[in-house]
């Protein structure tokens, strides 16, 4: 049967850069479970269910119509007939997420959503059988703790702020450092309260891409699959 891997990181680690490769790789499916948490907050948006209300907005992650495209050259994400591939990546999204990655019963919907669509993957589905690739922040540990490889990928805060301010300012000169310290530093401590994702979990091999090129991490990354 199909190859399992599970990919766990901090955002600014690279994960969805080497999680697509390998994918590609390998002929896996390709599944970014950060992305359906936040359909769930466009869902929640789009319908007027208050976040905060926990409740509420865990009845109507459960009622949900996701779609989640499995291709790792085409990462697409639909609620219902709309495709909201670029709209979940928006600042109101972003910010709307953390309350409902903090959901506990949406958590545990999406768990049950993301393990189906693994088994699916592990004798056919998208991948034909070849298998999937799940990255997000509790797959090595809640998701898919028997995954055939595990991998948490993990880069020091500085590695992370070039990466952040090379992204969003296309520079990373010393000015462009400090404007981007502030957001990454709130992201990660928004992050933290979700979850023990930053060591790894007994089992889970760590891949400190901080002294690395992107070839050399993915050429890291590679050979822990192959191996
Ligand atoms: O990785 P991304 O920024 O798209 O994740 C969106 C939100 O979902 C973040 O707040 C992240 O902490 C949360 N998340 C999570 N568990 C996952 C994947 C993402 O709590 N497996």
């Amino acid at each position: 049967s199909g190859v399992v891997v599970a990919l766990d990181g901090p955002s600014g680690s690279g994960k969805s850069t080497v999680g697509r490769h390998l994918a590609t790789t390998f002929h896996l499916a390709c599944l970014d479970t950060g992305a359906m948490f936040r359909a769930v907050a466009w869902g929640c948006l789009a319908d007027g269910v208050d976040l905060s209300d926990h409740a509420a907005t865990e009845r109507h992650a459960r009622d949900l119509d996701i779609t989640m495209g499995l291709d790792p050259d085409d990462a697409r994400v639909w609620v219902r007939e709309h495709d909201i591939t670029t709209e979940i990546r928006t600042d109101r999204i972003t910010t709307a997420v953390t309350e409902v990655a903090t959901n506990l019963g949406v958590r545990a919907e999406l768990k049950r959503r993301q393990r189906a669509i693994i088994e699916a993957e592990r004798t056919g589905g998208y991948s034909g059988g070849h298998g999937i690739l799940a990255e997000g922040r509790d797959i090595t540990t809640v998701v898919a703790p028997d995954a055939d490889v595990r991998i948490l990928l993990v880069a020091g805060e500085e590695a992370r702020l070039r990466r952040r301010a090379l992204e969003t300012l296309g520079r990373d000169d010393a000015e462009a450092l400090e404007a981007t310290r502030a957001l990454v530093v709130t992201r990660d401590q928004r992050d933290s309260t979700v979850s023990q994702f930053l060591t790894p979990a007994e089992g889970v091999t760590p891949l400190d891409s901080s002294t690395l090129s992107l070839a050399e991490t993915l050429e890291a990354a590679t050979a822990l699959v192959t191996a």
